[in-house]
């Protein structure tokens, strides 16, 4: 009777760790890359497709005038149910970095077919607004050769059309001499990017390179002019490094630190201005001028290897790319209210000791990431009096809800909120 209740106990467990569904991955077969037509018509088709929960959008035009695509991916996609947090990848800034590019069409893929049949799939595609940008830099994809491991001579691919490095092209806090408005002399990648950034409650991001295999994470600059080797730490410095080494501990060989030649980050992990300093790069210019967090990963040795080893880097980066899309969730989200239930916009959410501020959405929405602890959390808006302080617990997996509510200076009391005005930023977010 005993050996009996073994083997069912045995079997049960084997019963429920399988997938009931076996996942839908056919976009593997004949490993390939797609030139920008072909992922043009990709995108098309999934969104016609799969109208409920994909949708096509351009963030931009390159100098060659090609669309910055990015699909838009959640159960809800016309219509962002309130407090879902947003997330974006963006692949192949640098055009000749190709692994991420061909990744972020997969991936786009495996969430739209396994959507409804593998639970994970599922809960990600309801619970995150997920936007996926395989290339910001179409005309350097297309100078680019399959097969070539380094970039060609003078940059060719690397750089965008007109020869810039659009890792090296958005403003840099340490920068203190630029003449003009912020997007001055910029390209319209960037320009394109920055609006995007800036103008959109993203929470949390990845930004996908190749040439090394590593998770890079704030900041990527500091002040002390150093070519390399000195840490350049964020406030939040803690959570980057949890988020880098969630990602790298969950790739094999990002994890082991000395996946290519001359490779020694321990954990698989740096900070970026300890790697070797960038300025103007994409990553620092989410965190210091919106609300987003943004970790570097760089996925292969070779910067764009042949198609052959799709499948491999695929079934080696799945798992890391959907854990740090899960972490979007970790930390504490809410709503921030005046005394009559109108959302406030642009409150500063204040977490003591943490020298970095995020605000909330034009629906009073604000997410932030944080790791397992106790924190003490207030709110400071303009025209209002700052919130009670709130001890708030963060656990591991789970998000904490904390709402707060905001009561009016006085002498705020005949201006036009007080009156029962509402202010329609949603055009804002329509863009
Ligand atoms: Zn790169």
């Amino acid at each position: 009777m005993f050996k009996i209740l073994v083997v069912w106990c045995v079997l049960y467990k084997v019963l429920q760790a399988a997938p009931s569904v076996p996942e839908n991955e056919g976009f593997l077969q004949n490993p390939r890359y797609y030139t920008y037509d072909e992922l043009t018509n990709v995108f098309r088709k999934l969104e016609t497709e799969n109208p409920d929960i994909a949708k096509l959008i351009s963030v931009g035009r390159s100098v060659k005038n090609r669309e910055l695509w990015a699909i838009h991916i959640n159960s809800n996609v016309h219509n962002r149910t309130l407090l879902t947090p947003m997330f974006k990848y963006v692949a192949n800034m640098h055009g000749d970095e190709s692994i991420g590019r061909q990744l972020m069409i997969y991936l786009a893929e495996y969430l739209i077919l396994n959507y409804g049949k593998i639970d994970r799939v599922t809960h990600l595609v309801d619970t995150v607004d997920i936007f996926l940008m395989p290339s910001m830099n179409p005309d350097g994809y297309e100078n680019s050769q399959e097969g070539k491991c380094d970039s060609k001579l003078r940059y060719v691919g690397r750089e965008n059309e007109n020869g810039v490095d659009l890792n090296r092209d958005f403003p840099d806090q340490f920068e203190t001499h630029r003449a003009g408005t912020i997007i001055a002399g910029r390209q319209p990648e960037t320009i394109a990017i920055m609006t995007w950034i800036i103008s959109r409650p993203f929470v949390l991001s990845g930004n996908l390179h190749g040439g090394a295999v590593v998770a890079s994470y704030p900041y990527d600059d500091s002040n002390l002019n150093l070519e390399c080797c000195r840490e350049s730490k964020s406030p939040d410095n803690e959570i980057f490094k949890e988020l880098a080494l969630l990602y790298a501990q969950n790739h094999e060989l990002m994890k082991t630190g000395q996946a290519c030649k001359n490779d020694n980050f321990p954990q698989g992990i740096t900070n970026g201005a300890y790697w070797y300093e960038v300025k103007g790069g994409m990553q620092d210019f989410n965190y210091v001028k919106s609300n987003c967090f943004e970790v570097t990963f760089e996925l292969s040795c070779c910067k764009f290897p042949n198609a052959s080893t799709l499948q491999q880097e695929w079934s080696i980066n799945k798992g890391p790319l959907l854990s740090f899309m899960e972490a979007v969730h970790w930390g504490v989200k809410g709503l921030v209210l005046n005394t009559r239930g109108d959302p406030v916009l642009d409150a500063d959410i204040v977490v003591k000791g943490i020298n970095h501020n995020i605000t909330t959405s034009n629906r009073g929405e604000y997410w932030r990431l944080l790791l397992p602890g106790t924190y003490e959390i207030f709110v400071v808006a303009f025209g209002y009096y700052p919130s009670e302080p709130a001890v708030v617990e963060v656990v591991r997996d789970k998000t904490t809800i904390q709402n707060f509510t905001l009561k009016l200076l006085p002498q705020q009391g005949n201006n036009f909120m007080e009156k029962g005005g509402t202010i329609d930023y949603k055009w804002l977010w329509n863009i």
